[in-house]
């Protein structure tokens, strides 16, 4: 079988890895020259997930077809679809998830609580008003990364505001962010993993540490993965799919926004859970039934980014020192390129005990640089 996706990141590079291992290929669409996935086992078609062009040559290629990134062409997808070629998720459900304030509105109308928003695109005193300071201006197309997102305090100058078309969203202070991987086959079934707790550099808004499981009540765990098939649900959702979710005063849960893809805070899943999220995107696509996602080990997870100062060919020290601990995986995505904070990796480190797997992955993160061959 060929499994074409559009994207050619780390992500697919990641399922290519997987799918490396079966008799089926995983063909990518990616504008990069030779892109990350290209390295990690993945063929290559070059081009843009955003040109009809590119998708309709894709598409002849293959038997099924996914994606890595939601800023795709949706359009040309349902036109596909409707001439036969299987596509998961939906565009439909793409269509929805690409635009933040639509898969917003959904959640609202499906009765699946979310943090106050405005569906004003205008700076409105109304608006200012209804959801208080700061405010959360987020672009409704695409935004990643916490680019696309911008915390509005009541005295900044106008030109800190985004310029893109945007919504505004109440500020959750000090919430504990949340992640669940959804896993939702074609005729239904349904696997989750046990949330992870994610913990970001608030300057950058880049994912820093995740670790699993989150030292809640049972009670806040079971209503989070309700809370997160039910949005997959309201989706009609069938494929993978990473809920981010908030948890504010240690009691109320919002979901925040959904990922209908492999996402970051599943990757320690590679190294344990009985399934990875890659695994059972895999099975997903080629129709095998979905297998179990218990959490084997207690687990800390932490990207591998670009050191800032550098930039250019890549260097990567420590990776054989690191390796060589007990319970550390070190997972490089081969990127030819290195630049300041850019993704290059992450390190799962398991343990019996949580606390000893934070210890053990404070250490190996002093252990491993990665960065270019030149100084900025
Ligand atoms: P992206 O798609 O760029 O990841 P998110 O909606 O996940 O955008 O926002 C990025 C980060 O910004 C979140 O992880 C969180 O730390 C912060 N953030 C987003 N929305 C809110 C909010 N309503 N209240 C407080 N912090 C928020």
């Amino acid at each position: 079988m060929k499994i074409g996706i559009l994207g050619g990141g780390q992500l697919a590079g990641l399922l290519a890895q997987e799918i490396i291992r079966t008799d089926d290929t995983l063909v990518v669409l990616d504008p990069s020259d030779n892109c990350p996935a290209s390295f990690m086992g993945a063929n290559q078609i070059k081009g843009s997930p955003l040109s009809e062009k590119d998708i309709r040559r894709i598409a002849k290629e293959v038997d099924i077809l996914t994606v890595e990134i939601e800023n795709v062409n949706t359009d040309i997808l349902k036109v596909i679809e409707s001439e036969g070629l299987t596509i998961l998720p939906k565009p439909e459900t793409l269509e929805i998830i690409k635009n933040k304030l639509q898969q917003k509105s959904v959640f609202h109308k499906a009765g699946i609580p979310t943090c106050d928003f405005f569906s004003e695109t205008k700076r409105s005193v109304k608006c200012r008003d209804e959801l208080g300071w700061p405010l959360v201006q987020k672009a409704i197309q695409g935004g990643y990364d916490g680019r696309g997102v911008a915390i509005i305090e009541k005295d900044n100058s106008p030109s800190d505001w985004l310029s893109e078309p945007s919504y505004f969203e109440e500020f959750v202070p000090e919430a504990i962010e949340l992640a669940i991987m959804v896993a939702r086959d074609t005729k239904g079934n349904e696997r989750i993993w046990e949330p992870t707790q994610m913990e970001f550099d608030k300057k950058r808004n880049i994912l820093s540490t995740l670790f699993s499981p989150p030292a809640l009540e049972k009670k806040i765990i079971e209503e989070a993965k309700r809370i997160s098939i039910k949005a997959v649900r309201s989706l009609e959702g069938i494929g993978l799919f990473g809920v981010e979710l908030f948890l504010k005063d240690k009691t109320s849960l919002f979901v925040n926004e959904i990922a209908p893809r492999a996402h970051n805070s599943g990757h320690h899943s590679i190294d344990a859970c009985e399934t990875s999220q890659f695994r059972q995107q895999y099975n997903i696509l080629s129709n095998k039934p979905l297998t179990g996602t218990s959490a084997i080990f207690p687990t800390v997870m932490f990207n591998l980014l670009g050191e800032p100062g550098f930039e250019g060919k890549t260097n990567v020290e420590g990776e054989q020192a690191a390796s060589k601990i007990d319970g550390v995986f070190v997972h490089l995505y081969n990127k030819i390129n290195c630049s300041p904070y850019r993704k290059m990796g992450h390190v799962t480190v398991v343990s019996e005990r949580l606390e000893d797997a934070k210890e053990i992955a404070s250490k190996v993160r002093s252990l491993i640089r990665v960065r270019g061959d030149k100084k900025l």
